[in-house]
């Protein structure tokens, strides 16, 4: 007996020949028109039976990688009480992306975005010994994020799949481990599903950049830009450190003077009245790289022990003239702190900084020699370097210091890394200059440390006795967007084209014309390839005409198609060939399941 389910004559699905007005992208489009989704609500997605045939298979990938690193598998509601969120800061943190609801006796509750916090008080719940650890756990759960703008279908939705996994561990070498372990799980899930991916480093923390690491599917659809080394290393662009420079020697360098430069506040003001009334003696020309632009930012510290309320410090930053500040990267290196521009009100607190004007000599370690009590930190961006001379404010109304050198004549309170990086820079392993590439982000690994387990005080028992909190590590996988991603990048102007793995099926038969001969034959195929265990969609319907069936099974995107028709009937033969268009052959219809099955296990690596 064959199965039914997935017999065109029965099955729930209607196929469009138009493109859905309002799909962004290919794999929306093609999601639609193949009959995988349908829209339910903006970012909100109902699935069909070819969809989640598809989705199951890649969560099953996703399982047997999770379970084969010994991690297990729990299920968290997706409605939650505030108060965990509360502990964690996230109920406000998480801001306008988190949808919160009320219940009928005016309780808080939320459609979870993620679930640190429920796994942290799990395991608090029910362990409280070393003996206990380590616990790797994970779900495969459906996530609410109230995205601003929900895009390109699956990719950015509202209501969205993810794997989410939790290590906890007694120690920060057992968290490596097991971020390791999830690494590769990760590596062999992408492998196995036939996705290509760059794990890309997230965050340049004291870890030596191995805190965290996305791993993105590079498509020019990506909202996510990675800088890409020729070693093949790649990094986020907030991630990115600029390789140590060499101090410049200074010692020809002439002394730091002071020079009337009126009308020049913006840089090429400076630039075009230095060339034209101070030439250097050299001859060579002033550049914007020659100048040295202060910044002036606020940081958004939260309350500590010594403040009792949110305050803000003003930091000064200096970039070279020619590159700007790049205010993302700049925030990284303050992190979990946000950054803004200096405001008036800011800049008032320090009447002293001349507007168009600012120079080291009252920033920083400077200051006190100004006569200026009230401290304000002054940091360097990388590119800057000891014996470097500078053409920069002196702090008094169109009047610029010239040959100020870093290290000499000023110092500062630290580095940072503060500019936009540029294709064609330096990669931070040397290997050569980083280019830019896009990307879809489909899953990351993240080593957490104590943040978690200290806000929710998830402590245990160490071999001492001694109370110690457990360190952690999370994972994500965005099931649904990476479906969505294999069909951006597996499709052509037909329709989808599935790595066999995940295909909603293996073969796709189809008969075609009005003799029954043909139909005979091609549910004999289908039988015959059921019981082999081959996953067959089954186009049986009667009245529909040829064209139209090729068109569906090549929109539809099974890897192998076989065709009955009128050839079965003259000659006895069976056409088969492959989505891609490739390997057209006839061949008789009692071997075609043995070409199938054989062209099957080509296709699946086997
Ligand atoms: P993004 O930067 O794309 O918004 P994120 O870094 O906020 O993602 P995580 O919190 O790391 O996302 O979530 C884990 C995984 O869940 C991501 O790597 C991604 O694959 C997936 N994901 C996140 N947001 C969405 C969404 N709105 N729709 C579908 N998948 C998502
Ligand atoms: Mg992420």
């Amino acid at each position: 007996m064959s199965s039914t389910a997935l017999r065109m004559s029965t099955m729930f699905l209607r196929t469009l020949r138009e493109d859905p007005a309002d799909a962004d992208v290919d794999s929306a489009k093609l999601l639609i028109r193949a009959g995988y989704i349908r829209k339910a609500a903006p970012g909100i997605w109902t699935w069909l039976p070819l969809g989640l045939r598809v989705l199951n298979k890649i969560e099953t990938i996703i399982r047997e990688e999770m379970d084969g690193i010994g991690a297990q598998e729990v299920h968290f509601p997706a409605l939650l009480p505030r108060e965990p969120y509360e502990k964690t800061h996230r109920w406000e943190e998480y801001g306008e992306n988190l949808f919160r609801l009320k219940d009928r006796h005016e309780a808080d509750y939320l459609l979870a975005p993620t679930h640190e916090e429920m796994f942290t008080l799990l395991v608090k719940d029910m362990y409280s010994s070393y003996k206990d650890l380590p616990v790797v756990l994970y779900q495969i759960q459906t996530k609410y994020r109230d995205e601003f703008r929900p895009r390109a279908g699956l990719i950015r939705g509202r209501e969205f799949v993810m794997k989410d996994a939790y290590s906890f561990n007694i120690d920060e070498e057992g968290m490596r481990k097991a971020y390791y372990d999830e690494r590769g799980a990760y590596e062999r899930v992408f492998q196995r599903i036939g996705l290509k991916y760059v794990p890309v480093f997230a965050m340049s923390g004291p870890m030596g950049g191995s805190a965290s690491e996305e791993f993105l599917a590079p498509m020019p659809i990506g909202e996510d830009t990675f800088a890409l080394a020729p070693s093949g290393k790649a990094w986020n662009v907030e991630a990115l450190h600029t390789p140590e420079l060499p101090e410049v020697d200074c010692s020809a360098t002439p002394a730091a003077s002071k020079r009337p430069t009126p009308d020049a506040k913006t840089i090429d003001g400076m630039i075009a009245l230095a060339n034209a009334k101070y030439p250097r003696e050299d001859g060579r020309e002033w550049q914007a790289s020659d100048t040295l632009k202060n910044v002036i930012i606020a940081v958004k510290h939260v309350e500590d022990e010594e403040h009792d309320s949110p305050w803000r410090e003003i930091v000064a930053i200096g970039v070279p003239g020619d590159r700007q500040v790049d205010m993302k990267r700049l925030e990284a290196q303050f992190a979990p702190f946000e950054i803004e521009e200096a405001t008036p009100e800011d800049l008032k607190t320090y009447p002293e900084l001349v507007h168009g004007y600012i120079g080291p000599m009252v920033l920083g370690p400077q200051r006190e020699a100004a006569g200026l009590k009230k401290p304000l930190r002054y940091l360097l961006d990388a590119h800057v370097v000891k014996g470097s001379a500078w053409f920069t404010g002196a702090d008094e109304n169109e009047v610029d210091y010239y040959d100020l050198v870093y290290g000499r004549d000023f110092e500062a309170d630290g580095t940072v890394e503060a500019v936009e990086v540029r294709h064609g820079d330096m990669s931070p392993d040397g290997s050569g200059p980083l280019s830019f590439e896009r990307g879809v982000e489909i899953g990351q690994v993240f080593q957490l440390g104590l943040k978690y387990s200290k806000a929710l005080d998830l402590k245990v028992l160490d071999q001492n006795g001694k109370t110690v909190p457990v360190w952690m590590g999370c994972y994500g996988i965005g099931v649904s967007r990476v479906l969505a991603c294999v069909a951006e990048t597996h499709h052509d102007e037909r329709g989808l084209a599935w790595p066999a793995v995940i295909a909603p099926a293996q073969v796709h038969v189809v008969a075609t014309g009005k003799d029954q001969a043909a139909f005979d034959a091609a549910e004999k195929l289908v039988e015959e390839l059921e019981s082999r265990g081959v996953e067959v969609i089954y186009d049986d319907r009667k009245k529909v005409s040829p064209g139209v069936k090729f068109k569906d099974a090549e929109l539809i995107g099974v890897p192998l198609i076989a065709v009955a028709g009128r050839d079965t009937v003259n000659n006895g033969t069976i056409e088969i060939r492959n989505r891609d268009g490739s390997d057209s052959a006839a061949v008789p219809a009692a071997e075609a399941a043995d070409v199938l099955e054989a062209r099957l296990k080509t296709l699946l690596g086997e």
